[in-house]
């Protein structure tokens, strides 16, 4: 999406350890505007598959899940973090190594909030090794449901966890594909 490319030149920076920081415009302060214009974006690409529930795990994802579950028409899901690697209840859970923070959390959603017949759309803002969104999946697999894709603000292709989940079939879709990146400028796959 050539508008989100300019604004991730014009507004975000990059920081060591390949981390690309977007807090102005799409994390702590968001662009609201931009973010309603990615949401049409996936809708656009993904309304022909029967959505019925938008997933997707706190915080950072939850703006743009929001927005495209408003173009669906459906409920937004987001999966709780917790430090805790024993959860009780009823809850469907999944290990999640988060690259940013460095550390181990356990993905938590409710089984009531995603059913069987549902068919899900997960969606978050980065997608760099993978790990969030195969945590996500882990999920919606365990509740029997059917997942339609991932969609994605930004993925690092240099890190390769996208390309892998296409290898293994899942429909990845990227708003923007940076391929390389440092503190002189990043490039973007066409
Ligand atoms: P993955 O699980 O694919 O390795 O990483 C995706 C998750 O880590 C996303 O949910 C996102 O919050 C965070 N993340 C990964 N890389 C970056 C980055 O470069 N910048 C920001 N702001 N978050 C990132």
């Amino acid at each position: 999406m050539e508008l989100l490319k300019q604004e991730i030149v014009k507004r975000g920076k990059v920081l060591p350890g390949h981390v690309l920081k977007v807090g102005s415009f799409l994390n702590q302060q968001m662009d609201v505007g931009l973010l309603s214009q990615m949401a049409g974006d996936v809708y656009a690409r993904f309304k022909d598959k029967g959505v019925t529930k938008i997933l997707t795990v706190e915080a950072s994802g939850i703006a743009l899940a929001v927005l495209v579950a408003e173009r669906f028409k459906v409920d937004a899901v987001f999966a709780k973090k917790s430090k805790t690697a024993n959860v009780e209840g009823n809850v469907y859970s999944a290990e999640c190594y988060s690259y940013t923070h460095k550390k181990s959390n356990t993905l938590i959603v409710p089984e009531e909030y995603i059913e069987k017949m549902d068919k899900v759309l997960v969606v978050d803002d980065f997608l760099a090794n993978g790990e969030a969104i195969r945590s996500l999946k882990s999920i919606v697999e365990q509740a029997r449901a059917t997942l339609v894709g991932a969609a994605i603000a930004i993925e690092k292709g240099f890190q390769g966890g996208g390309d892998k989940l296409r290898e293994e079939g899942v429909d990845v879709y990227s708003l923007a594909i940076v391929e390389s990146m440092d503190q002189e400028g990043l490039t973007f796959r066409n």
